[in-house]
């Protein structure tokens, strides 16, 4: 028995989710959802380099994204809240840290290595379409001049069966779009899109149901959620929309495997760190910056922002020329791994100006010996990430000179010794 399953205004009263636009969902439990780690499992590949016939880009770039949520002057829900004035103390902070903010395209047109981006970036993304992107978040990008991405699902737009009082409308977003604000996809109905997951679907007649789909009808369903969503979005706006921000960062391969067959070039998780060259496109964490968390800014800026006084000058080394260990997208099999690169090509270096930063542990006791031009650092405290972003900054002649790489760990590594490299997929 195949069921139709149809998209009806009855979803109102389906709460579920963090990013309903109804007042009825408690905090308590939308500070569960929004704090809940993504238990999606999803096998940390190194990305195959992209092939590049000639170097036009600085590959050595790196990227942060944010993710919002609400603008509010009285944080209710500070799991997706944030006060416009610390918004905005975040905006200023990255121009004066010299990091620039860039579209999302120049990021993906940067991956695909059709365009420069300058060697710090973040990227500014706001999800679910809230009326107070509009009104409050878009008037303060408008003043720094930065560039931004919307992730809408469109249930949630205003007037459907998702949208209350507090959501965005499709004027609102035809008046962004005109005004060149990329607008990005999101789902239909903002659930878990892996299979077999408690979610809510309304059927014909209007009766509600709370279910696990599985086969056929879960593909249906994905269908409407992965595909329709991105063909309305496209034909109501006429805009091309690839990318995907998959709700509550929860994916597996399958998910994906459609998301990609469906065209969007980039998919995007809740899963913070900094992006390289390398990342893989179909899990491209974002930080997501809740009220209670400032940290998690401060963090994701230190991570690229080694100079407080903003755009003094560094030199960018690539990190193949340095012999790092491990290497620039491999994957180790160890959450504690030793790390090391020899900075001997650098040149000179003033051997007390060495420094390490590790994603996750921010600077660490590295030592450095200057007859061999090593540096190295055994982590002693496991790795939690599935990626690991590791700078190095020096002095070598008075100026200031940096590389950066990143690595895999693989899932469910336990503190091993070793760090066997695990061979690199092909694609
Ligand atoms: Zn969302």
């Amino acid at each position: 028995m195949t069921i139709r399953f149809a998209i009806l205004p009855l979803f109102l009263a389906l709460n579920l989710s963090m990013c309903k636009k109804q007042q009825s969902v408690s905090p308590s439990s939308q500070q569960a959802i929004a704090s809940a780690t993504p238990a999606a499992v999803a096998t940390p590949v190194a990305a195959a380099s992209p092939k590049i016939t000639k170097p036009v880009v600085d590959q050595t770039a790196q990227i942060i994204i944010f993710c919002y949520h609400r603008l509010v002057d009285k944080i209710r829900y500070p799991g997706t809240e944030i006060t416009p004035a610390a918004f905005e103390a975040q905006m200023k902070e990255l121009k004066d840290r010299g990091i620039t903010v860039i579209p999302m395209q120049d990021l993906l047109a940067w991956k695909r290595g059709e365009k420069t981006i300058p060697p710090r970036c973040a990227v500014v993304t706001f999800d679910d379409g809230w009326k107070s992107q509009y009104e409050v978040a878009w008037p303060l990008m408008k003043k720094y001049g930065y560039p931004f991405t919307m992730f809408i699902y469109t249930e949630g737009v205003r007037g459907a069966s998702l949208g209350g009082g507090e959501a965005i409308t499709w004027e609102q977003l035809a008046d962004m779009r005109d005004n060149g604000v990329d607008i990005e996809g999101h789902s239909a109905t903002h659930q878990d899109l892996r299979e077999g997951h408690t979610i809510m679907i309304a059927n014909p007649g209007g009766k509600k149901t709370r279910t696990k789909l599985t086969g056929p009808q879960y593909e249906e369903w994905m269908q409407n959620e992965v595909v329709g969503s991105k063909q309305l979005l496209e034909q109501r706006l006429g805009i091309k929309v690839n990318c995907f921000a998959v709700p509550f960062g929860n994916y597996n391969e399958h998910v994906k495997e459609i998301a990609r067959n469906s065209g969007y070039e980039a998919m995007f998780t809740v899963y913070g760190q900094p992006i390289t060259f390398t990342s893989p496109l179909d899990s491209i964490g974002r930080y997501a910056i809740e009220a209670n968390k400032p940290k998690v800014f401060e963090d994701a800026v230190k991570m690229i922002a080694t100079s407080s006084g903003g755009g003094a000058a560094v030199a960018e080394v690539g990190a193949k020329d340095l012999t790092t260990q491990p290497a620039d997208g491999e994957t180790v099999r160890t959450a504690l791994p030793l790390i090391k690169a020899n900075l001997s090509a650098i040149g000179a270096i003033d051997p007390g100006s060495v420094q390490m930063r590790v994603s996750g542990l921010g600077v660490v006791p590295a030592s450095y010996d200057p007859k061999s031009g090593t540096v190295s650092y055994q982590v002693t405290q496991k790795l939690h990430e599935k990626s690991c972003s590791v700078i190095i900054s020096a002095k070598s002649q008075g100026k200031k000179v940096e590389t950066h790489w990143t690595f895999g760990i693989e899932e469910g590594a336990t503190a091993g010794t070793g760090t066997t490299p695990i061979p690199r997929p092909k694609k």
